[in-house]
């Protein structure tokens, strides 16, 4: 363990010896509380206050933290136990994580290692391990580039919702690979910065349809017949115009290229003689499940939470919490790799067999390999392998 937490201290110490001028402060970096977590004995400090970008600089080489996080709030003392500061305010954070999402099998690579023996076993409902019987067991779950695509469309879902339903301009939003299994989005100097908690729980429940009510389109009151003249239509705002477009598109096939309201009833009308009330009740029970955005609400409801700093190294991956500039052509597996090719020996317990930089590795059991850098470090992160060869 200790041999490991080494190895990661030094290289990540390495990392930021030479990319520090990459790294750049938050905004008000003063007034945001930091904090990191450090490699063996794994510590958390916090309460840390930071005047400049060389201080922040400074902390990076000399600490090579495994993780660095910073508050999304603003305080008037950033360094006070907390009951004894004045809250100035926050950014709006949101995090979409593939965990959370209705993620297919290929989406992600999930298998149970033991921390006894070593043995890994597929994931399963046991909770201790099959062969020493150990309960120290983890399950690791690697994404694939098809799952982190799919997150992609869910932080693109989120930015539409932001823009169209609250007014938040596309400058006012940054967006980010979190160095794990997602993408984090927060949104600075926006009229939301004073919002208080309960606002930013009912912001949450909003985007997660938590309480949408499909009795507010099916209302028991009317016919099927009535309703077809008082469905929302695709082009109104918020939530009932999705729910229809998605209605439109995918039950009834319609392009919504026409857009005429008597076009559009007739279409409903017609449709609604086919199907029962229960039917169509079920239908729009799976239109609300898929196009719900699926955020960690306990992050964007936290006022005080501390929350990975851009640029810096994730400790479970290695990986650079990395900002996007271009969606689309933004590839985790390659845009947010910190480390480099050069060859390390390693001791792989197990690996499956995943895609680093558009390189294929694995699947590895119980061997000695020399990999490069990334992936050593990668696996190494994971808990996957031990180094055998020391920087
Ligand atoms: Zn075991």
């Amino acid at each position: 363990m200790e041999r490991r937490e080494d190895f990661l201290r030094k290289i990540f110490r390495k990392y930021y010896y030479e990319n520090v001028h990459k790294i750049q402060a938050p905004q008000r970096l003063s007034e945001r509380e930091i904090g990191y977590l450090t490699f063996y004995p794994e510590k958390m400090i916090r309460h840390i206050n930071l005047k400049s970008e060389g201080e922040l600089r400074a902390l990076l080489i000399h600490e090579a933290p495994k993780s660095v996080y910073y508050s999304s709030a603003y305080y008037d003392d950033p360094s006070a136990p907390i009951n004894a500061r004045i809250w100035k305010g926050a950014d709006l954070v949101f995090d979409i994580d593939l965990d959370h999402l209705m993620v297919k099998e290929d989406y992600m690579i999930s298998f149970t290692l033991c921390n006894s023996c070593k043995l890994y076993f597929p994931k399963n409902e046991n909770k201790r391990c099959p062969a020493c019987g150990s309960e120290k067991i983890k399950v690791i779950s690697i994404p694939t580039k098809k799952g982190l695509e799919y997150g992609k469309e869910e932080i693109v879902r989120l930015m539409d919702i932001l823009i169209e339903d609250f007014g938040i301009s596309k400058k006012e939003m940054k967006i980010y690979f979190s160095g794990k299994r997602g993408y984090h989005l927060t949104v600075e100097n926006s009229l939301y910065e004073d919002a208080d908690q309960n606002f930013r729980m009912e912001l949450s429940d909003y985007l997660t349809l938590n309480g949408f009510k499909i009795s507010n389109i099916l209302n028991q009151e009317y016919t099927l017949n009535e309703l077809s003249q008082l469905f929302p239509l695709p082009y109104e705002k918020g939530w009932l115009g999705r729910v229809s477009k998605s209605f439109f598109k995918d039950i009834l096939n319609d392009p919504l290229q026409n857009l005429n309201e008597n076009y559009l009833r007739d279409m409903l009308q017609k449709y609604f003689l086919t199907i029962t009330r229960k039917e169509l009740q079920s239908i729009l029970e799976k239109i609300v499940d898929k196009i719900k955005i699926r955020i960690d609400t306990n992050v964007t409801t936290d006022i005080h939470r501390i929350f990975r700093m851009p640029e810096t190294l994730h400790g479970e991956t290695g990986f650079i919490k990395k900002e996007i500039t271009i969606i689309e052509s933004f590839y985790p597996l390659v845009d947010a790799i910190a480390f480099t090719q050069e060859p390390i020996k390693v001791y792989v317990h197990y690996a499956p067999k995943f895609e680093l930089n558009e390189q294929v590795f694995g699947p590895y059991k119980n061997q000695e390999i020399i990999l490069p850098e990334m992936t050593a470090v990668f696996l190494t992160c994971m808990g996957l392998a031990e180094p055998l060869d020391c920087p």
